[in-house]
């Protein structure tokens, strides 16, 4: 044998060094579907659609072509398909490996070493990683009562400032900033920095809660909003985002993104399911339902501490006050066979954050933490 050594006699030092920017990263940490003894459980934890995916997306998977083949790089019937949807150019439209993917290459993009990448406390999660993985410094800017707080943003804007992440709706907190307060934000901006509106939870919004992000995608240099068919199109399995922008922006993302980064099943099924507004509309309106029967059945449980933030997503953050603590309630949930989010590495271990389901499982869920505080109390 050649080698001097085994690989396990190698010392430390002698190891390929990561930077250390890389060093510094949390991974994510997804929603939990299984209990601590691997028996599976109902899965609020996650943000998926209760009521599945479109028929017609399923049919269209099943017949998806044929995987010896590559996909069509520039997923080009997929963007045409979004771009009749929202009235918008297809050519100012890039797909990605759901919408993380394109959140990291924006950060990737326009930040690096020395670059400060923005966001508010209790932003999504990625784009702490998103910011770290370019090797950029990520500031967190405060928030007003877990909502977006625009001023405290504005504020935290320095020379070094490149990217500034938003997801409108938010995620874990629920809240909507709305269309003056984005507009707002936008104007204090230098016109160098990156505005990433994040529409993950947009599509659950009713159409007067119009925020104006797509409209400022259009007119201004640097906003780009990105979307995901995860959320309310009930395919995140299948790794589907996408985001517009100016046509300068889109060509960066080109250039660095997987060359396939939809897959064949993922560019037939997305298509499919964008055709299916109708089911859409009826996730829509279930979760709008069913989100409003939890937050009453929360608050009819008068003293017990626990307050609902207000959601205009497809899951409640619930700051818990009163004897019932939040990780006893995300316990006791589980033991009953419910996972929910309870966010602690996010500075959360006050709040859970629970997933709108099926009107029985949120039926149940309400009983469960009714009973909880009863006997904390
Ligand atoms: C779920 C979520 C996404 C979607 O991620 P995908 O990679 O598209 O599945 C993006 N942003 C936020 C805030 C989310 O909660």
């Amino acid at each position: 044998m050649a080698h001097p050594q085994s690989p396990q006699e190698a010392s430390v030092s002698d190891a390929p060094r990561p930077k250390e920017w890389i060093l510094g990263i949390h991974a994510y940490v997804p929603g939990k579907s299984s209990g601590s003894d691997g028996q599976p459980l109902i899965k609020l934890s996650a943000n998926e659609n209760p009521l599945g995916a479109s028929p017609l997306a399923l049919a269209a998977r099943a017949e998806a072509g044929d995987p010896a083949r590559y996909p069509d790089p520039a997923s080009t019937a997929l963007r045409e398909g979004i771009a009749a949807l929202h009235g918008l150019d297809a050519a100012r439209i890039v797909m990605g490996t759901g919408s993380d993917e394109l959140l990291n290459l924006a950060a990737q993009a326009f930040a690096g070493p020395g670059d400060e990448v923005l966001y508010v406390r209790y932003g999504f999660s990625v784009y702490d990683i998103a910011a770290r993985r370019c090797g950029a410094v990520p500031v967190v800017a405060a928030d007003a009562d877990y909502g977006t707080d625009v001023d405290a943003l504005l504020g935290c804007v320095s020379a070094a400032t490149r990217v500034v992440f938003l997801a409108n709706p938010n995620n874990p907190t629920g809240s909507f900033l709305p269309r003056a307060e984005l507009a707002r934000l936008h104007a204090g901006l230098r016109p160098d920095i990156l505005l990433v509106i994040d529409h993950a939870y947009s599509e659950y919004l009713a159409p007067e809660q119009n925020d104006g992000a797509l409209a400022l995608a259009h007119s201004a240099a640097n906003v780009l909003v990105t979307f995901t068919f995860s959320k309310i199109y009930g395919l995140a399995g299948e790794r589907v985002g996408w985001a517009t922008g100016a046509p300068a922006l889109i060509d960066m993302l080109n250039r660095i993104r997987g060359p396939f980064n939809v897959s064949l099943s993922g560019q037939a099924t997305a298509l499919a399911a964008l055709q299916d507004q109708g089911f859409v509309a009826a996730s829509r309106d279930h979760n709008r339902a069913e989100r409003a029967r939890f937050v009453a059945a929360l608050a009819a449980m008068g003293n017990a501490g626990l307050r609902p933030l207000p959601s205009e997503a497809n899951f409640v953050l619930i700051e818990f006050n009163g004897a019932l603590t939040a990780e006893a309630a995300y316990l006791g949930l589980m033991e009953r066979g419910y996972i929910t989010r309870w966010l602690p590495g996010q500075g959360l271990p006050q709040c859970l954050r629970i997933t709108i389901g099926t009107a029985p499982q949120m039926d149940a869920i309400a009983d469960i933490l009714r009973a909880m505080a009863g006997q904390a109390g």
